[in-house]
């Protein structure tokens, strides 16, 4: 069992899930490829399925595999692959955050603009 970081992370980085991760599962790419958006991602061998990023997640981005919402099956295998395409060293669990902490409002509409409503 793991967990995934789906769509509505990207651009949005604020890292509240990597601060309360306790094995350092969870990785920004620091390489520039065009197939991965930019947003986390959680490393399926590494997670232990202990669910604390979840509830630390304000944009409510992080689901468990087997609860990903239908609009973002294609996630749980982005998060897979992305370890796969690239190197260790491409990776950092030590992302600069992007943005502060969101309005409920601005959750909501993070949703919409990924069709999840
Ligand atoms: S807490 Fe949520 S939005 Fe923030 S970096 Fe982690 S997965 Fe992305
Ligand atoms: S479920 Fe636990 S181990 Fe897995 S990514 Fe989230 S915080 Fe890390």
């Amino acid at each position: 069992m793991t967990w995934v970081i789906t769509k509505l992370c990207i651009d949005c980085k604020d890292i509240e899930c990597v601060e309360v991760c306790p094995v350092d599962c969870i990785y920004d790419l620091t390489t520039s490829d065009d197939k991965y958006p930019n947003q986390l991602y959680i490393h399926p061998d590494e997670c232990i399925d202990c669910a604390a990023c979840e509830p630390a997640c304000p944009w409510e981005a992080i689901y468990q595999d087997e609860a990903v919402p239908e609009i973002f099956q294609e996630d749980t295998q982005i998060n897979a692959q992305v370890f796969e395409d690239h190197q260790p060293d491409e990776f950092t669990t030590k992302p600069t955050p992007l943005r502060q902490q969101p309005s409920k409002d601005e959750v909501e509409e993070n949703k919409k603009k990924w069709g999840f409503t």
